[in-house]
């Protein structure tokens, strides 16, 4: 493959995100001019906690809530772990020990609802539909007197597909159950309203949507009294020891309020492109989407290819320029597939051949020309190396996708 020209395309923005110019502008301003700690009572103090304020107003904005019930976490798994735990401790305090969540969360919400098993809670985890949605019959279904909380997340981080949080919420809000959302990968990719869909607790995390790493948010209602995970100072209504991360926070919040600013221009510009990947990588034999076509975020695209494995794709593909995963960051590098592809019914031969693309709000249809063209010639070149290929090829072993 010598002499082909080499594009760069960074498609693993599921993974995480280039910080936005706007953010980047937001934090060393911050750094500059706003360096001040905010439990200081004199000016320079107080104007950090000025900023601190008006952020937390911002972002609560972005989300439909009130500023009181937003509280700065260090990211994504962060506010996942306080979401569980906070429910936890309010559902024992009426002796409620048992809670819904979904087979293909993310490993902050599964490993966190391990350690709850450990320590006497039940936990149900919901089948996951071929399509990749959970479905809210099933939900209500798995109700119980005793349910201290149901966590389903927004969108799912591999296949990228959008779960019915709105029916699930009211389905909750009329059982009076707790209802929480790893909102991680949606925010800032589809629109948010968390009085509108009922959501008790949402999770967020910046390095998603061109914010900073490090940092994100956990939404609660009003009247959820929250567990700390953190002792010490009083910072957030005591909730979060530590001094507050301002520049982190005030530049995911510029990031947020810029993704939620610009979701249906985002959303009709690069939908049309995502499905011209899609519709290109189905040309491949023995392919699969994987996930529902329509309930998907605008820019994520997940396919298995039989006879491959996923690694290999990958690293070929970055010969080529292509920064690609095989699904979540956190698995990566481990041989079992991935917990996902396996909960949507997808055989451990399949699931091994995965390839997540998360393009990025500025992609082009060159780019995407050229994913296509990247991926159909390295997935030829490493089924002409399988000996497991070959032998499907001879009808010595069946084909598993058509
Ligand atoms: C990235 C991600 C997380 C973890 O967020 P961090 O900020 O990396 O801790 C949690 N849930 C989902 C769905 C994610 O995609």
């Amino acid at each position: 493959m010598k002499g082909v020209k080499v594009m760069k395309v960074y498609a693993d923005n599921a993974a995480t995100t280039k910080m936005s110019k706007t953010a980047i502008d937001a934090m060393v301003a911050c750094m500059n001019e706003n360096f001040g700690n905010p439990s200081s009572l004199y000016s320079i103090g107080q104007r950090a906690k000025e900023a601190l304020d008006d952020a937390r107003a911002r972002a609560a904005k972005c989300l439909g809530a009130d500023s009181g019930e937003i509280l700065f976490t260090g990211g994504g798994s962060e506010a996942d772990n306080q979401a569980l735990l906070t429910a936890a401790k309010l559902g024992a305090a009426q002796g409620k020990k048992h809670m819904i969540s979904t087979k293909f969360e993310h490993h902050a919400i599964l490993h966190t609802l391990a350690k709850l098993e450990k320590e006497g809670f039940e936990v149900k985890l919901l089948d996951v539909h071929e399509n990749g949605l959970v479905r809210p019959d099933e939900v209500a279904a798995a109700l119980r007197p005793d349910t201290a909380l149901v966590s389903v997340m927004y969108a799912n981080n591999e296949l990228g597909t959008v779960q019915p949080i709105s029916e699930i919420g009211r389905i909750c809000r009329e059982k009076g159950v707790l209802f929480h959302t790893d909102a991680v990968q949606a925010v800032g990719h589809v629109k948010i309203d968390v009085k509108a869909q009922n959501i008790d607790m949402l999770s967020l995390a910046g390095h998603k949507f061109h914010g900073p790493k490090g940092v994100g948010l956990l939404y609660a209602r009003k009247g959820i009294r929250l567990t700390n995970l953190i002792e010490g100072g009083a910072q957030e209504g005591g909730k979060r020891a530590g001094t507050e991360n301002v520049q982190g926070i005030v530049a995911m919040v510029a990031a947020l309020e810029e993704a939620v600013a610009n979701i249906d221009a985002y959303t009709a510009r690069v939908t049309p492109l995502r499905d011209r990947l899609i519709a290109g990588l189905e040309q491949i034999p023995h392919s699969i989407l994987n996930g529902d076509r329509e309930h998907r975020l605008p820019a994520t695209v997940n396919f298995c290819f039989e006879g491959i494995e996923g690694e290999s794709l990958l690293l070929m593909l970055d010969d080529k320029g292509i920064s690609a995963s095989s699904g979540s960051a956190c698995t990566s590098g481990s041989l079992d597939p991935s917990h996902v592809l396996l909960a949507i019914g997808r055989p451990h031969d399949v699931a091994h051949g995965s390839l997540r693309l998360s393009l990025g709000d500025d992609i082009t249809e060159e780019q995407v020309d050229y994913l296509i063209k990247s991926v159909k010639e390295v997935v030829e070149y490493l089924r002409g190396m399988s000996p497991l290929w070959r032998d499907m090829c001879a009808g010595k072993k069946p084909f598993i996708l058509k």
